[in-house]
């Protein structure tokens, strides 16, 4: 008998309880991935994540070799190819991971029918793609917590299953016809690889070298200290339970920080998942009336391209178009920038931040970025972050921003975050953009459209 497993956000061999099950349940096992029509139409397979992914599907594939077996890759409509493999190896069940977004989980209900339609039976596997499973904590009069606070007093009580092994052995029926491993590249120079080997590699460095200094360091953007792991959470080639329960096992006030963190991943997945619009919709109305990417052509374009004059801004943008990947600190004064200095709409920042980010993923952006704008789930809406009170607090020395701001490599001193105060013939010598927009104009306009006076 022979049980297929449909990887999706979980592209890895340790932890899996999908994968486990189906070996227990089957003397053979299908692993399948099936590249789908629907990412793809939706304009949310970027290169830098395609290239990611096929990292992370090669070395799959490598690891189920290993153990006798190997990938199937399929591509099309999910599900009409989950029920094809089903019905060429005359499968008995289909094993797959929950998953959140609106689109996961239609695509689970529409499995659930048309497989049950051909005698299949669809076991989907929570705590797979989270540490805690959305809907397992909620409020006492709702479907899911709005605020973190509370969420993750309930989530830290949480007994999370143990973390299970990798399989030792994976056989897969002959004759199951496959494509090719895909290869890509990103646009990013300066992407980071993929696979579960290198996450687990990463990982066990992080764990050795990095998590004990985390809670005092993760704040600073040129220190880049924190453990860069959100690429490998986001295609689940490393386990967030595992994830949870190592960390945890290091001890300290480093590990207890990262593991909150983690549970803010948890967190914004139990919103997505209760709220599938959030992805979209203000999950709070605030009855903004953002300027446009029409009405506001220019200043989107600065930001984007890293030369709004303000150089965390810009250092922060550079490094999200150089790696792929921002630090969480220059996401958090990037978005404030745009959504409340410039006041243009949160989508246009989220949709740019998922042309490129490799970690970009519906339930972090989009309710990060209605948290920054104040349209989410944070507590105090209409906070707006000073990019050069942030420079000064953050990247105190400046090197974040001469690192990736090469204009003003050569500018000494803390007048780096501030090169419109340079005098006459260096302010010329730098050939550095003048500020798009002044910071009390912008503060201005913010109050006004939200009636603050
Ligand atoms: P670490 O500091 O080492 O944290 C460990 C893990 O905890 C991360 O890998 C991530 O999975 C999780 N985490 C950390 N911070 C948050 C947070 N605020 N919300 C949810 N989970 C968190 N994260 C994404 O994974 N994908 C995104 O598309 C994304 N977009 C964002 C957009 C904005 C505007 C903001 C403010 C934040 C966004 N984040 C996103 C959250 C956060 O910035 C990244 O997870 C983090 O910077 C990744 O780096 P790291 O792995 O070194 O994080």
């Amino acid at each position: 008998n022979v049980s297929v497993v449909l990887f999706t956000s979980d592209l890895r061999l340790h932890d899996h309880p999908p994968l486990r099950a189906a070996l227990d349940a089957a003397r053979e096992v299908v692993p399948l991935f099936v590249r789908d029509r629907a990412v793809d139409g939706a304009g949310f397979a970027v290169p830098n994540r395609l290239a990611f992914l096929a990292d992370c599907l090669r070395d799959l594939d490598a690891g189920l070799r290993e153990r006798g077996g190997r990938l199937v890759v399929r591509s099309g409509d999910v599900v009409e190819e989950v029920c094809r493999v089903a019905c060429e190896t005359a499968a008995g069940e289909v094993h797959l991971s929950a998953d959140v977004s609106g689109y996961a989980q239609r695509r689970e209900e529409r499995l659930r029918r048309t497989l049950a339609a051909q005698g299949v039976r669809l076991h989907v596997h929570e705590a797979v793609t989270t540490a805690v499973a959305p809907g397992t904590v909620t409020p006492a009069a709702s479907d899911h917590f709005a605020v973190f606070t509370p969420y993750f007093r309930h989530w830290s009580r949480q007994r999370l299953r143990d973390a299970l092994g990798a399989p030792r052995t994976v056989r897969v029926p002959d004759g199951v016809g496959s494509a090719g491993l895909p290869s890509h590249r990103g646009v990013s120079v300066g992407l980071a690889s993929g696979g579960e080997t290198e996450g687990r590699r990463r990982l066990s460095a992080w764990l050795r070298g990095g998590i004990a200094d985390y809670a005092d360091r993760h704040d600073d953007l040129a220190g880049d200290a924190t453990s860069r792991l959100s690429p490998h959470l986001h295609f689940g080639t490393l386990s967030p339970v595992e994830l949870v329960h190592r960390a945890r096992a290091t001890g300290g006030p480093g590990a207890e920080a990262f593991v909150r963190q983690l549970a803010w991943r948890d967190f914004h997945r139990q919103v997505l998942a209760a709220r599938p619009d959030a992805a979209y919709a203000d999950y709070r109305t605030r009855h903004d009336r953002w300027r446009t990417e029409d009405t506001a052509r220019e200043e989107v374009e600065a930001w984007r391209e890293g030369r709004t004059g303000y150089p965390v801004v810009d250092a922060a943008m550079r490094q999200l178009r150089h790696e792929g990947w921002m630090h969480n600190r220059g996401r958090l004064l990037t978005a404030s920038f745009l959504a409340k200095t410039l006041y243009i709409d949160w989508r246009v920042g989220a949709r740019h931040f998922l042309q490129l980010l490799v970690d970009g993923d519906v339930a972090n952006n989009q309710l990060n970025w209605q948290w920054v704008a104040g349209t989410g789930t944070d507590t105090r809406p209409n906070r707006v972050l000073n990019p050069v009170a942030q420079a000064k607090r953050y990247d105190p020395d400046g090197a974040y921003v001469r690192r990736w701001v090469p204009e003003l490599a050569g500018i000494e001193g803390p007048v780096v975050h501030e090169p419109w105060k340079l005098r006459g013939r260096d302010r010329a010598a730098v050939g550095y953009p003048e500020p798009v927009v002044d910071l009390s104009v912008g503060l201005g306009r913010f109050r006004r459209a939200r009636g603050l006076g």
